[in-house]
């Protein structure tokens, strides 16, 4: 009978021979206390002794690995520095080597009773002999095959790496078969080895080609266990019948090839019509897509990732409009209070020529009417306004999240565009809004994450991309500036203000609490105007100060009152200053690359050339940080960037935010496997088309407690209740 990893679960691992009390409380430090834990801890690397090259032919300078016996290990002694050192000199049969440790006298004891050895350290000669200072070392004791797997040992423990081994070929050996959720047939499609092989080569390899596919195999595995409950997710939301169906008039003209959507009859068609510009096509593309999710009876939840200055704005309003016209209302979410009066006034400009005449049976007026919700109202105004909303009098409203926490209550709420979302906080807001209602949503981010990511992060929700910038953008010149250059700067600072353009100065959140940085800014403040920047009006600007003082402050730096503005990262989302044309960016290393790639994004708003400083001060920054700074000085592309990000910090810093406690991807590396990603998304999409719920068919259910059994319920309890 075949065996499911479910079942391996619940085998502890006591039940295999040889496990003492000892050796487990070792093996429940590495995290393994199933039989399913011991067969999934893989190899961290493995041992080609086909491949093996002679030591005689190594290289002094050079790093090798030998594969040897010991010829001898000395006892512990004391070097004339008095640090203790074991000698150890070891063969392959071609040339010995002589290994020396330094202060690690438990080495004699480990190696005594040692024969085999694999042995990896820089090559060095003396006195025409081969030797290595503290060479990493694996042992391999007994183990035969040409292709030795080395674990995660720590090499003090008493449990060796060939115990380790042993205890996993217990494992397979009495597990036989695997079941499979792949059939013979899927295999072949995809070219992959069966799991029972699978198992066995990725700790036992006949070959680096079998090892190849092994990993291949089971990285598929780990994939399918990420994106099942995800897509599962995304059907049932599909399944709940729950949405409107919001048609934009003359939605069936963009099947036809070669139309347009200036095209769109009614509502969406006016506003398109009369921008003071040509779409870029990637907007274009966006818009239709989102055109016709809305138009299907189950809720839109799309993510729209856009660089900072893309158009993000006209597609929201595309959408919002679309819902309006519909007999429904809309709803655009901002972060900041200033961001929600900046989009507001933009858009009672873009829809002032909007008319809704011609469907009046739900409107009484024929204004289009958008509203802002904001903290600035007084109580009166504030509840004339809830009230309005909730007759369906006004059409559109504009807000911070306080639009969904207060409770605000619609008419019907249609759609809900949720803009500059920090990227990682889509699953709160989605919850949120499903207790109510169920409108098309549409969450926007200005900082794009790689594709692979997005689709295994973001699984469940569909995807846009604006991967083009209208006409006419600038590159925003950026450069790193240390210590010594930086009297460059504030010549730089001063000959734009000369030109009556506007300067921002960012300083690091030097800790996480405002006050302190609140502290850091006047103190900046103060030192620039008794320095380089004195006589020049600044203003200030930190989280400390109220929104409404912080609002007066912007618009004075916006109407040229302040020149300069010094300020934490409060300015980093979508403020919209045109005439700014430098960013300062103190400490710039403090800064990710995410972070400081927004913040050059507050200025080249308009055709006038921009310039961005990085100004570091100390000596000493990790290869990371400067790896950041160069990104940024090369790249203006928040896409490339994204790459560059992920590359530098490692893919599991994204796991970790939205899902946590995801550790089961082992194997499966991104975007190295984006193909294999694809493949994975195919095949639940085929099964989606038989199971619409991915619940029902014998595969979904094996699935299913496969995911279960590799996820703590904690994390997976809202995809898999049914
Ligand atoms: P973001 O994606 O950062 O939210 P916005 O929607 O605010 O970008 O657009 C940035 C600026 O570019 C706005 O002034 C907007 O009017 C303008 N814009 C948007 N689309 C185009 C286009 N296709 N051609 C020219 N300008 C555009
Ligand atoms: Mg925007």
């Amino acid at each position: 009978m075949s065996r499911h990893l479910t079942q391996l679960a619940k085998i502890p691992v006591t039940e295999l021979t040889g496990v003492t009390v000892n050796k487990l409380k070792s093996l429940n430090e590495l995290g393994i206390a199933t039989v399913l834990d011991l067969v999934t801890m893989y190899p961290r690397k493995y041992v080609d002794r086909s491949n093996q090259k002679d030591l005689i032919h190594s290289i002094v300078g050079e790093e090798f690995l030998v594969v040897g016996e010991v010829l001898k290990v000395s006892a512990p002694r004391r070097s004339k520095s008095n640090k203790t050192v074991v000698d150890l000199i070891v063969t392959d049969g071609t040339s010995k080597l002589w290994c020396t440790f330094f202060n690690q006298p438990w080495r004699t004891k480990q190696l005594e009773n040692e024969k085999s050895l694999a042995i990896f350290g820089k090559v060095s000669a003396f006195k025409g002999k081969l030797t290595m200072v503290n060479p990493i070392v694996d042992l391999i004791g007994n183990q035969t095959g040409k292709i030795i797997a080395l674990y995660p040992t720590t090499e003090r423990s008493d449990l060796t790496n060939v115990m380790i081994s042993g205890f996993i070929h217990q494992a397979l050996q009495r597990s036989k078969e695997f079941a499979d959720p792949l059939s013979e047939i899927n295999l072949r499609k995809y070219d992959l080895i069966s799991r029972t092989e699978a198992f066995n080569n990725i700790h036992f390899p006949e070959s680096t080609e079998m090892l190849n596919k092994a990993r291949k195999r089971l990285a598929f595995d780990e994939l399918l266990r990420l994106q099942m409950p995800l897509l599962a997710k995304k059907m049932r939301l599909q399944n709940l019948q729950k949405g409107f169906k919001s048609v934009a008039g003359g939605l069936e003209i963009l099947n036809v090839k070669g139309s347009n959507l200036s095209q769109l009859t009614s509502l969406v068609g006016d506003f398109l019509r009369i921008l003071p510009f040509e779409l870029t096509s990637s907007q274009k593309r966006v818009i239709k897509e989102v055109l016709f999710d809305m138009a299907k009876p189950y809720p839109m939840h799309r993510l729209l990732q856009g660089d900072v200055g893309s158009g993000k704005t006209v597609v929201a309003l595309a959408c919002l409009i679309a819902a309006i016209e519909n007999g429904h209302q809309g709803a655009l979410m901002a972060p900041t209070e200033v961001l929600a009066e900046q989009h507001y006034l933009n858009i009672v400009d873009m829809t002032r020529h909007l008319k809704l005449d011609d469907l009046t049976s739900l409107f009484n007026e024929s204004n289009f009417r958008v509203a802002l919700l904001s903290g600035k109202l007084t109580p009166k105004l504030k509840s004339e306004l809830l009230i309005r909303i909730e007759k369906g009098e006004i059409n559109l409203v504009v807000g911070t999240h306080a639009l969904i926490s207060q409770a605000v209550r619609f008419k019907s709420l249609g759609a809900i565009v949720i803009d500059e979302q920090h990227r990682f906080g889509v699953e709160q807001r989605s919850q949120l809004l499903a207790k109510s209602s169920y409108p098309d949503t549409l969450t926007m981010t200005a900082t794009p994450i790689p594709r692979s990511a997005a689709m295994t992060v973001f699984g469940d929700l569909d995807q846009s991309i604006l991967d083009e910038m209208p006409h006419g953008r600038q590159i925003i010149d950026t450069f790193w500036v240390t210590k010594k250059g930086e009297s460059r700067i504030w010549k730089k600072v001063l000959e734009e203000i000369e030109h009556d353009n506007r300067v921002f100065i960012v300083c690091p959140l030097i800790e996480d609490s405002e006050k302190i940085s609140a502290a850091s800014v006047a103190a900046v403040a103060e030192e620039l105007a008794s320095g380089p920047l004195k006589g020049i009006n600044t203003g200030i600007l930190h989280g400390q100060i109220p929104p409404l003082e912080r609002q007066k402050i912007f618009e004075e730096f916006r109407s040229g009152k302040f020149k300069v503005l010094i300020s934490t990262t409060v300015v980093e989302v979508g403020v919209d200053v045109r005439d700014a044309t430098v960013m300062v960016i103190l400490d710039a290393d403090r800064f990710g690359i995410a972070q400081l790639h927004q913040l050059r994004g507050r200025v080249g708003r308009s055709e006038k050339k921009s310039y961005c400083f990085l100004l570091t001060k100390g000596s000493n920054l990790s290869d990371i940080a400067k790896g950041r700074l160069n990104a940024l000085v090369k790249s203006n592309n928040g896409f490339e960037l994204s790459e560059i990000d992920f590359a530098l910090r490692g893919f599991g810093t994204l796991m970790g935010t939205r899902q946590k406690g995801r550790s089961d991807l082992k194997l499966a590396k991104l975007p190295s496997d984006e193909q294999l990603l694809l493949l994975v998304k195919e095949f639940l999409n085929k099964l989606a088309e038989t199971d619409r719920t991915l619940e029902q068919s014998d595969l979904s259910k094996f699935l299913r407690a496969e995911v279960l059994a590799f996820h703590s319920e904690e994390d997976t309890e809202f995809l898999m209740k049914s």
